[in-house]
C-alpha cells in the first residue's frame, strides 16, 4: 500500500540568527522568528509525513508552548517523527521539497540540501527532490518578509 502526505510551514525573516533549510545552515542569509530553528523545510516535511501516516499534524506533536523544544534542532523533531512513522508500518517512498522565496539564492545549496534530507530519511539522494521558485514580487514573500515550503510525502509499506 502508499499513502501521499503534503505539509505546508512559512516563517518571518528577522534578525541575523541562522537560515536553516533542510537541515542545512545557508550562510549570507537572514535568519528566522521560531520557536526551533524555524527550518521551513524539515517542518513541512514533518508535516507531510505525519499526514501521509494519519498522524496528526507538527503542533500535536511539538507543542510551540512547550520548552523541551525551545531552539531545538529540527533534525531532532524530524528523527522522532520518522520513528512514529515506522513505527506506524510505513517507509519514505520519495519527498519532493518546493520552497518559495525572494532570498536568497538557493541553487547553490540545493545539492547539500538533497543529500542532507536523505540521510536523515535513510533514502537515496534520488528519492528527494528539491525546487526553489519566488514568489514573483507579490504578497508578504514576494516582499521578502518570509520563506515558505511546501513537502510532499509518499510512504510505502515497510
Ligand atoms: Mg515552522
Amino acid at each position: 500500500m502508499m499513502r501521499i502526505g503534503h505539509g505546508y510551514d512559512i516563517h518571518a525573516f528577522e534578525g541575523s540568527g541562522e537560515l536553516w533549510l533542510g537541515g542545512v545552515s545557508i550562510p549570507d542569509a537572514r535568519g528566522v522568528r521560531a520557536h526551533s530553528d524555524g527550518d521551513v523545510i524539515l517542518h513541512a516535511l514533518i508535516d507531510a509525513l505525519l499526514g501521509a501516516a494519519a498522524l496528526g499534524d507538527i503542533g500535536q506533536h511539538f507543542s510551540d508552548t512547550d520548552p523541551r523544544w525551545l531552539g531545538v534542532q529540527s533534525s531532532k523533531m524530524l528523527e522522532q517523527t520518522l520513528s512514529e512513522v515506522q513505527a506506524a508500518g510505513w517507509k519514505v517512498g520519495n519527498v519532493d521539497v518546493t520552497v518559495i522565496t525572494e532570498e536568497p539564492k538557493l541553487n547553490p545549496h540545493r545539492e547539500a540540501i538533497r543529500k542532507n534530507v536523505a540521510q536523515l530519511l535513510s533514502v537515496e539522494m534520488g528519492c528527494v527532490n528539491f525546487k526553489a521558485t519566488t514568489n514573483e514580487g507579490l504578497g508578504a514573500v514576494g516582499q521578502a518578509e518570509g520563506i515558505a515550503a511546501h513537502v510532499v510525502v509518499l510512504l510505502e509499506d515497510a
